[in-house]
């Protein structure tokens, strides 16, 4: 039985090893099942997922009021395209809007699309209504960043290798280090007309800014009439244990991009929020996707966005990633850097003598927890939201010895 299993497992890998693009490096696990905060293997053992596909699964695997409008909606209509209009899209944005306290919101599907729509409407905005010289808008981005795998995105990406054989690429973006208030100061200009920018940085390792800086930077914004844009897509919906990681500093940015979990691990679902003097400068005709707004997506939308409200996740995440950060501090070991993050979206710093940090997640993987590594040497643990304490202490028994080094096989 277990070794017809194995097998099964290693069938699987060459299988996707042989037909898939090699645009990733997957940890070797093969799941077919899931639900909440657990997922099971073709052998049929069990994980706990801590890595919630990027925080696109917040409200969990399968979230039962989810899968029912999902179900309920596919039994009436799944897409009009926006030649037409359905009945899901107008409360789904109402809803979206009022969660967020915005004027209008544009639906797309990927969050790269959702950063995309946001930069034609802040570089339109710039031009018609900031009065820029045309084709001359620049966007501040910071160091690190991440927004996204288009061209357009990767174009002001600081990471070499997302951008390496790509070009050529999209001009108009200048950058400046992550949490340097003076610095973006600086950069800011009469051509200004946005600052792009991810109240922590995910997929840069979780790199939380030094406080104030989201409230300092957007009040430079309002000051020199630069639209402060927010890539919500991973912090927002509950992540940091606020419905959006700009609520920790009172900051209400001009622009907010969401993606992620508000297709409640589903369906791709993305938008871009911001008040009427910004989303205003779209006309018919200027942009658009076939499947954003589509009926399905927005019944999956209001569903996941109304399991985080109700199910009160964000206070959830506030205060057992509070308490799970303090657990993982106290952890005696002479591997770990140190540990930071907001809410339940955590980075455990791998210092640079014990090598990178995925052979840890290699062996946290061998004692049933899925985590991923970041930027090399951070191990992000962000499970669903809807985790239980006691899930969490008990993954805290598997996690405490392999950050000691046990079961870890160093490449320092
Ligand atoms: C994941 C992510 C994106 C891109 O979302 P996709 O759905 O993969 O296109 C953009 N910004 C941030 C901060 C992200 O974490």
């Amino acid at each position: 039985m277990t070794s017809t299993a194995a097998t099964r497992t290693r069938e699987y890998l060459e299988e996707a090893d042989r037909w898939s693009a090699h645009n990733y490096k997957p940890l070797p696990v093969v799941l077919e099942r899931g639900e909440g905060v657990w997922v099971w293997d073709v052998e049929g053992r069990k994980y706990l997922d801590m890595l919630a596909a990027y925080s696109a699964l917040n409200q969990g695997h399968r979230h039962p009021a989810i899968l029912d409008a999902a179900r309920e909606q596919m039994e009436k209509i799944t897409l009009t395209s926006r030649a037409f209009q359905n009945d899901q899209m107008g409360p789904f944005l109402r809803e979206l809007c009022e969660a967020s306290g915005f004027e209008k919101a544009l639906p797309m599907n990927t969050g790269a699309e959702a950063v995309e729509t946001a930069i034609k409407m802040v570089r339109k905005w710039g031009y018609e209504v900031k009065g820029v010289p045309s084709n001359e808008a620049e966007i501040i981005v910071c160091h690190g960043n991440f927004s996204g795998r288009t061209t357009t995105i990767v174009s002001f990406s600081s990471e070499d290798q997302y951008k390496e054989g790509f070009g050529p690429f999209t001009p108009g973006f200048r950058e400046v280090p992550y949490g340097d208030v003076e610095a973006f100061r600086a950069a800011v200009n009469d051509r200004t007309v946005g600052f792009l920018v991810e109240p922590i940085q995910g997929e840069g390792g979780v790199v939380v800014p030094p406080e104030g800086y989201l409230k300092t930077t957007s009040e430079i914004c309002r000051e020199h009439g630069v639209a402060f844009m927010a890539d919500e897509i991973q912090t927002g919906l509950g992540r940091t244990g606020r419905l959006f990681c700009c609520d920790w500093e009172g900051v209400r940015p001009d622009v907010l991009i969401v993606g992620k979990a508000l297709g409640g691990g589903v369906y791709p679902v993305s938008a871009a929020i911001a008040d009427s003097e910004f989303m205003d400068v779209f006309r018919p005709g200027d942009h658009g996707s076939t499947f954003g707004g589509n009926p399905l997506g927005a019944a999956v939308g209001r569903a996941s966005l109304k399991v985080i409200i109700e199910e009160k996740l964000s206070e959830k995440s506030a205060e057992l990633g509070a308490w799970f950060m303090d657990e993982l501090r106290a952890v005696d070991s002479p591997h770990v850097d140190h540990v930071r993050g907001k809410g339940l979206m955590i980075g455990v710093v791998i210092k640079e003598s014990s090598g990178p940090a995925r052979p840890f997640c290699e062996a946290l993987m061998d004692r049933g927890i899925l985590a991923k590594e970041t930027h090399h040497q951070v191990i992000r643990f962000a499970p669903p939201l809807t985790i239980q304490r006691s899930t969490l202490q008990d993954a805290l028994g598997e996690i405490a010895p392999v950050l000691k080094g046990e079961g870890v096989k160093l490449q320092s």
